[in-house]
């Protein structure tokens, strides 16, 4: 007799390296490796830097089931070495060491709070320069990159694929750059992998018999990082949209050429863009918002948004598609947490926690992602919850779990309730009061008083919310007093 195999469930992932859907396998799945480009450690996350972190959490949390949790690698580095670093660490008058502590320790505890998990390798440029050095001699010995003006740079025409990723011909770039072309440069796309730092600026000492001092150029950073962590190749490969090209472009041409592959990841997803009210998010426009601001001030809505409401917020939109970020839609993610918060509650002394998500959510994720029909299916868990079936219940909170938001942060957003009690005894004895004569009134089925009841304690603000105890089958009531 033969054991029944549970049904492992298909993931699908659009790549863009072939622009389609296509089903996921990876090169070993005991060790399953992921590499998602990290922030530019100088300024507060905006809303914006949110969306990838907990797209790629979700399909870290997705992968950790399907290839358990010992078995799947997540790299997301930090760039702790960059321009805007330097002149960002100028204008504040700080040290560059203290600028790139704290704003990492702040992306910390914002990512956090949106209830992403660490990954499993955080790599810093800073900590990976000799890798880089190894990286760039190699693509010089190769006659991929060449020497000028105490720069090193990627010839681009040595790489005939060069473009792939983006889908660009090197004449279409050509046409659509508009950057002044270095001298130095033998062709006008040929990118820094290393260049001169200015008095002031950190250095390190150069690559290919250079005598001044330098630092890396970006592009190579994450090369010599995933190299290093996930290997040669690896699996997955992820940013923003805006990230494709050059970067991306770039990030491939220098490690399928020192490391000699045919690919340096086997999927390469991109999130689409987030825009904030309709409009492009920029500074200027003021509309521009860090999930700092969001979380600990009331610059949007006029109060604090809990984290699992951004995250909501970021996973009601398809992750490829492009996400209008408005005060309606946290608004309308915040109700939405309150609700399910409360069937949790309701069922809190029955329900198990860390358990597998349910069929429905499992088949919405492996979807490429599609977490709007994830959600979807979290609203029928609650319908059926609310008419008092606990299964639902314990769906609801498995699939909120899988989805990365933790029963016990949930079951802390319904305390409500208690705190009034706490905070007005006299005014808690005479709502219980009230609610045994309804009660009452309901089982005599005087429904008109039942309804003049509620409808007393609705004038002041006072709301009731009715359920069936689910041993018992007895009729019960919670209240909470409304914002
Ligand atoms: P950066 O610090 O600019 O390199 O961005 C860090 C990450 O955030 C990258 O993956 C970007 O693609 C992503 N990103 C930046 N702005 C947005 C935005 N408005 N919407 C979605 N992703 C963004
Ligand atoms: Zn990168």
């Amino acid at each position: 007799m033969s054991e029944a195999t549970p049904v492992r469930h298909e993931l699908k992932l659009t790549n863009t390296l072939s622009r389609e859907r296509e089903t996921f396998l990876p090169e070993d799945p005991e060790n399953v490796r992921m590499y998602v480009c990290g922030p530019t450690v100088y300024d507060y996350a905006h809303i914006g830097n949110a969306r990838p972190v907990v797209v790629f959490d979700v399909l870290f949390r997705l992968l950790r089931h399907l290839y358990g949790e010992d078995h799947v690698t997540y790299v997301r580095n930090i760039t702790d070495v960059d321009d805007k670093i330097n002149a960002r660490a100028a204008e504040e008058g700080v040290s560059i060491r203290d600028l790139t502590e704290r704003t990492a320790a702040q992306f910390h505890a914002d990512m956090h709070a949106l209830g992403a998990l660490d990954p499993t390798v955080e790599p810093r440029a800073t900590e990976h320069i000799d890798d880089m050095k190894a990286m760039i001699e190699t693509l010089v010995e190769k006659g991929n990159a060449y020497v000028a003006e105490e720069h090193v740079l990627f010839d681009v025409s040595s790489m005939a694929e060069y473009g792939e990723l983006s889908g660009r011909s090197i004449e279409d770039m050509k046409a659509g750059a508009r950057v002044e072309v270095a001298p130095y440069k033998k062709g006008p796309m040929d990118f820094v992998l290393w260049k001169p730092s200015k008095e002031g600026e950190p250095g390190w000492p150069s690559p290919c018999g250079i005598e001044a001092p330098g630092r890396p150029g970006w592009h190579i950073e994450c090369s010599a990082m995933a190299g290093k962590h996930l290997g040669k190749t690896f699996d997955i490969h992820g940013g923003g949209l805006d990230l494709t090209f050059p970067h991306h472009e770039n990030e491939l041409a220098q490690s399928r050429c020192s490391h000699d592959t045919q690919i340096m990841a086997r999927y390469w997803l991109h999130n689409g863009f987030l825009q904030v009210e309709g409009e492009k998010m920029s500074k200027s426009l003021g509309n521009f918002f860090t999930v700092h601001e969001l979380l600990d001030t009331d610059k949007v809505g006029g109060r604090k948004w809990p984290g699992h409401t951004i995250r909501l917020v970021l996973l009601m939109t398809q992750y490829r598609q492009p996400l209008d970020f408005t005060e309606k839609s946290l608004v309308e993610a915040d109700k939405l947490l309150d609700r399910w918060a409360e069937l949790m509650k309701m069922n809190e002394a029955s329900l198990d926690f860390g358990r597998n998500p349910p069929d429905e959510i499992l088949t919405a994720v492996c979807d490429d992602l599609n977490t709007p029909r994830a959600i979807a299916a979290i609203h029928g868990f609650a319908r059926e919850a609310r008419k008092g079936d606990f299964s639902a219940a314990q769906k609801l909170t498995d699939a909120l779990e899988f989805l990365g938001f933790a029963p016990a942060v949930m079951l802390t957003r319904m305390q409500k309730t208690e705190i009034a009690s706490a905070a007005d005894p006299a005014l808690s004895a005479r709502v219980e009061g009230m609610i045994a004569e309804r009660l009452a009134a309901r089982a005599a089925k005087d429904w008109a008083e039942a309804d003049r009841i509620r409808d007393e304690l609705a004038s002041e603000g006072i709301l009731l919310k009715d359920y069936k105890d689910k041993e018992t089958g007895e009729p019960k009531t919670t209240w909470e007093v409304s914002r």
